[in-house]
């Protein structure tokens, strides 16, 4: 079972730079006009003529086509429906694969890792990982899903010394499930790190259809180098990145990232907290809601829900999804990510107990 879970919502890399996903492609077009992005400025190109192509159609709908996340969506589903004028399936699959490299140059381009300024600014990630750090130390488990692409939050575990543990692979049940014995052991420097979304850093190979995490991408002087393709294994080219839209339309994503997601619900039907930070439950994500339903729909050891965030209309909507029997639960702090505020009142909310001890004289 996993005590904490922390989930990470867009939110959280805002502080390291990377742009929200209403405010992204805009950041996007300024690369372009900048001249920032030129070795794959046709790239770019191309994803703004299909959301121009996608406006001329979808203009009097409700389709948001300034969110990333929207655009994303929306390509997927005119894969699947042959929706977008002028385009055939092979120009779809090509615009998907130019809007997953905007996406994963944007990212690289505004990625900046803060250092601890005199104001106080840290990177979220840092503080996560040393809270992680200090939660496991005392035998205790914590778990962390995200939605975000980026690589921050394990680089920030593996600094101090933790292993970010994907589970891309279903783990095996033990041989005996009578045998105590084999009931495995959580190694107390692992962490499970459940990206719902995918990774910029992990790619599909082409040759089994596996998911396979790189190990080469750095995050060095503040700047991010993703990974290049590399050879699986198997002999298979693997192609980098590999990312899914925010959809429930996840049918042909879920061979291969149902392993991912039956953790993060395993992990949330056991949590005794969970700390949500930086999530806004986008009216776009259709998947989450059902998946942290479902997961704690009969937890009975969940004592406490935090959600840091500074925007008080997310924390209804979440309200909203907890019904009335969590609600009493349920905390939220406003204070911008961030600052150490927000870390301490996590710390302290976490770890109160075990510091009294070392008070007593
Ligand atoms: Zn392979």
């Amino acid at each position: 079972m996993s005590d904490v879970v922390f989930i990470l919502g867009a939110g959280a890399s805002k502080a390291c730079g990377i742009p929200l996903m209403s405010e992204f492609l805009q950041v996007s077009y300024d690369l372009l006009k900048d001249n920032r992005v030129q070795d794959v400025s046709s790239e770019f190109e191309a994803v703004f003529d299909g959301i121009w192509s996608l406006e001329s159609v979808y203009s009097r709908s409700s389709l948001d086509l300034d969110n990333i996340e929207s655009v994303f969506n929306a390509f997927e589903v005119a894969r699947m429906l042959d929706a977008i004028p002028g385009y055939s399936g092979h120009d779809v699959d090509k615009l998907i694969m130019s809007l997953k490299c905007l996406i994963s140059r944007t990212i690289e381009k505004t990625l900046k890792m803060p250092m601890v300024s005199e104001s106080g600014f840290v990177d979220p990630h840092h503080e996560l990982a040393k809270v992680i750090s200090e939660i496991q130390d005392r035998h205790r488990t914590t778990a962390v899903i995200t939605f975000n692409y980026d690589p921050l939050v394990e680089h920030a575990l593996s600094n101090l010394g933790l292993v970010p543990e994907y589970f891309l692979e279903p783990h095996k049940p033990p041989e005996d499930p009578l045998d105590l014995d084999e009931t495995p052991v959580r190694d107390p420097l692992h962490v499970p790190v459940l990206k719902l979304h995918g990774s910029l850093t992990w790619g599909q190979c082409r040759g089994c259809g596996k998911i396979v995490p790189s190990t080469s991408w750095t995050i060095h002087n503040g700047t991010f180098t993703p990974p290049p393709w590399f050879q699986h294994k198997c002999g298979g080219m693997v192609e980098i990145p590999y990312i899914v839209p925010p959809t429930i339309y996840k049918t042909q994503y879920y061979a291969v990232l149902s392993s991912v997601w039956a953790q993060a619900a395993k992990v949330l039907s056991e949590a005794e907290s969970v700390c949500i930070i930086g999530y806004s439950l986008p009216a776009i994500d259709t998947f989450f809601p059902y998946l942290f339903a479902l997961s704690t729909i009969q937890i009975r050891m969940l004592r406490r829900i935090m959600f840091i965030n500074p925007d008080e209309a997310a924390a209804e909507r979440f309200k909203r999804l907890l019904g009335p029997r969590s609600e009493r639960k349920f905390v939220r702090y406003g204070y911008p990510f961030e600052y150490k505020d927000t870390f301490s009142n996590i710390r302290y909310l976490l770890l109160p107990k075990e510091e009294t001890k070392d008070l007593r004289l």
